[in-house]
């Protein structure tokens, strides 16, 4: 995966990717405190452009507001730090990863004056799912695994500790010979993937889950929003969907920063539609693919 990659940016420094090291008593380590971000570079006709990059920042830094993790380094500081990175790794599309977390310092639950330290690293990144899912769909389980509830960990936040949730459901679902998981609220309605946002179309109409069903409020979700209504769908976007509906839906995707636009073609073994890509999800990855490979929208781009 970092293949070819020379430098990361720690702490306000451009490092060898070797020395980009942290200690083992690093409390981030031992009890989840960091925060992060999934952003993608994309390739667009009018060069590198990266896509939503003041959206992500905003949510990276609200996401360090929880925690109190006070991020030293302003908006701008990051913003420059990131463009220079992707410049001198040379790429043209890329992923990037910013994380910020308590460092080193005593291990009392309590971070107290830890150090907050941040990174950021950027990698060529393809289709998530592969390739072939972004044309023919993915095969998916409902998880055994439950999403944690917004009233026991704030699910607006991106934190490093409470992707363990989705990481024992993704390890389940391709245990059990499935592409990803749909994961389950607290209440047994659906939340959203392990990385992804989820949506339903039934009768023309799309619905996607509301951000009292904990979720987190992706990025690619707002943007299919706004694609969906632009082309003139309805969007419900507070939606409650059932486990039942789900297997009923006429059409089901997923949409995240690594997931981009997905179809699901099953669901615990029961076919979604004709089993393929649904013409609704068609419409909405194609406006997708357009604009992130024509960057065509300056307030969505910001352009090396
Ligand atoms: N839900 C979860 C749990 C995620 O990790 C992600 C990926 N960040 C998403 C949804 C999608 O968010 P975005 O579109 O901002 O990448």
């Amino acid at each position: 995966m970092f293949e070819g990659v020379e430098e990361i940016w720690l702490d306000g420094e451009f490092v060898d990717f070797e020395d980009a090291q942290i200690h083992v008593l690093t409390h981030a380590l031992h009890y989840g405190t960091g925060v992060f971000e999934g952003v993608r570079c994309y390739g667009t006709e009018a060069g590198p452009a990266i896509f939503r990059w003041e959206e992500h920042l905003d949510r990276f830094y609200d996401s360090g507001e929880v925690y109190d993790i006070d991020i030293p380094f302003s908006k701008a500081e990051l913003t420059e730090a990131t463009e220079e990175l992707i410049r001198r790794e040379e790429l043209n599309s890329c992923y990037i990863r910013p994380i910020a977390f308590y460092g080193y310092g005593p291990l009392g639950l309590n971070p107290g004056k830890s150090p907050v330290q941040v990174a950021l690293a950027v990698w060529p990144w393809g289709a998530y799912l592969g390739d072939e899912a972004l044309e023919d769909g993915v095969d998916v389980a409902v998880s055994s695994w439950r999403k944690y509830a917004s009233s026991q960990i704030p699910t607006n936040a991106k934190t490093t500790g409470t992707y363990v949730n989705s990481v024992l459901a993704s390890q389940e679902a391709k245990a059990n010979g499935y592409a990803e998981a749909i994961v389950l609220n607290k209440e047994g309605n659906v939340a959203e993937g392990p990385g992804e946002n989820i949506f339903l179309v039934r009768d023309g109409e799309i619905y996607t889950t509301g951000l009292a069903e904990s979720i987190l409020d992706g990025i690619t979700r707002q943007t299919a929003i706004e694609l969906a209504e632009e082309m003139g769908y309805t969007v419900h976007d507070e939606a409650t969907i059932s486990r039942g509906e789900l297997y009923t839906a006429d059409e089901l995707f997923f949409t995240g920063t690594a997931a981009e636009v997905t179809p699901i073609r099953s669901v615990d073994d029961n076919e979604i539609g004709a089993g393929t890509k649904g013409p609704v999800t068609d419409d909405i990855q194609t406006a997708f693919f357009d604009l992130v490979e024509s960057g065509d929208r300056e307030e969505w781009f910001r352009y090396l």
